[in-house]
């Protein structure tokens, strides 16, 4: 399927892709002030829908949005979306809240007049990682945002850091960007939550300077309702390097196999890694919830 004619629901309608604008004067133009969410969709439903939008609604929250839609409002706008475009599967929902159009330019939020601006932007987009072959990242000189920068649990739009993180990974030849915190303990990579597996334990860093992810939060309860072991922790680099084996977490690339770190080879035949991916395959389509 192609992308060429879907149609984007903008504020409160749809619109040609051709057609879906905002405005320039649109916080989310001038101060990347806006809040996100990546959903999947399945044939079943949306994979953990309410706490996507759960998520969204506390990260406008958080920034103060004004008039921030009811899940309902968003629920109908998604299922106006995909209707519209007659989507059932293989889609990815990028649903963005902007802080709304402004006055004039300039970042104080009382320029804001006319509430937030919902963005439902449906795509065909398959995984975005084979994960029977895995993904070889580096770690890069980005640091991640810690609670004293920037709120972690914020899903904004304020992405440079992850950019840059990914630009170091492009120029490496490598897949993706692992970002330290500020402390220097591994935070997780530019799009994704990070895990680690040793004697047979799972660890997973804090969620202080780390999304706290959907996809992470899914794994942690599926090790601890199948007694796999699993702990939050403060890790290293060194950690990584010499696991027995590593997996990245995220809707858009679900789980996926980490092969090589800072050109050290990790292990891909860790069977405890592979129990959770297939523990994974086998529940996320009991994970979504109709609209
Ligand atoms: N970390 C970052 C920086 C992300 O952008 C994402 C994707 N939203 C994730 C982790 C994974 O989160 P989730 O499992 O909720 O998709």
């Amino acid at each position: 399927p192609k992308n060429d004619d879907i149609h984007v629901f903008v504020k409160d309608k749809l619109y040609h892709r051709n057609e879906a604008k905002v405005s320039v004067f649109d916080s989310s133009v001038q101060g990347g002030d806006a809040v996100w969410e990546g959903l999947r969709v399945y044939p079943e439903g949306i994979v953990c829908l309410d706490k996507h939008l759960t998520r969204l609604q506390e990260s406008a929250k958080t920034v103060a949005f004004t008039d921030i839609p009811s899940k309902a409002e968003i629920k109908k706008a998604i299922k106006m979306t995909l209707d519209a475009n007659g989507m059932t599967d293989e889609t990815h929902i990028r649903l963005t809240l902007t802080r709304g159009e402004k006055i004039t330019s300039g970042m104080d939020p009382r320029l804001n007049q006319d509430g937030s601006c919902l963005i439902v932007l449906a795509e065909w987009k398959p995984l975005v990682y084979d994960n029977t072959s895995g993904i070889k990242v580096i770690s890069t000189s980005q640091r991640r945002n810690s609670p004293q920068f920037l709120d972690s649990k914020i899903h904004h739009n304020n992405l440079l850091n992850n950019i840059i993180a990914k630009i170091q990974a492009n120029v490496a030849g490598k897949d993706a960007g692992l970002m330290l915190d500020d402390r220097g303990f591994v935070a997780e990579l530019n799009g994704s939550n990070l895990f680690m597996i040793k004697d047979e334990v799972v660890y997973t860093p804090y969620a202080h300077a780390c999304l706290p992810g959907i996809t992470r939060a899914t794994v942690i309860e599926l090790c601890q309702k199948n007694n796999i072991e699993i702990k939050e922790a403060d890790l290293t680099l060194s950690q990584l390097y010499n696991a027995d084996g590593v997996f990245a977490t995220g809707t858009m690339g679900e789980l996926t196999p980490v092969v090589e770190i800072d050109g050290r080879d990790i292990n891909i035949n860790d069977q405890v890694t592979e129990k959770i991916l297939q523990l994974f395959k086998n529940s996320v389509r009991t994970l979504c919830e109709k609209l």
